[in-house]
């Protein structure tokens, strides 16, 4: 069940401000407000999904093809794909996702080592 009054929610109908890097009519990516590295944004498909598994349950092929696109673009857009970057997605209690509306993490800007956490 989609709870329409997740923070990430009110984020896309700008009821709670967040710093844009980038938004069209599908996707929102803005910076995290508690990053854990010198770049860490965060990505959203505006439709309301509560986690990973239902964006890939519920949604049709174009949507999640547009979204993994965008999210290399913004990528691009940072300057990290050449040295790399982490992308992340926690799902449900196990997963420590917090916020009930899927998204992703883009986490770079410097070495993140190699161990997952
Ligand atoms: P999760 O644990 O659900 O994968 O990650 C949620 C993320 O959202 C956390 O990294 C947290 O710092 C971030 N976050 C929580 N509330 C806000 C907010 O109001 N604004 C922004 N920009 N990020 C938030």
């Amino acid at each position: 069940m989609y709870d329409d009054n997740n923070i990430f929610a009110k984020i896309i109908r700008s009821e709670i401000p967040c710093d844009k890097v980038y938004e069209d009519d599908n996707v929102l990516f803005f910076y995290d407000i508690n990053p854990v590295a010198k770049v860490h944004v965060l990505g959203i498909p505006k439709i309301k999904c509560a986690n990973f598994a239902d964006f890939i349950e519920q949604t049709n092929e174009q949507t999640i093809k547009n979204f993994f696109n965008k999210i290399l673009d913004v990528v691009k857009m940072l300057g990290l794909k050449e040295n790399g970057f982490r992308l992340i997605t926690n799902n449900g209690p196990n997963g420590g996702q917090e916020v009930p509306h899927y998204h992703v993490h883009i986490i770079g800007g410097e070495p993140l080592g190699s161990k997952v956490r």
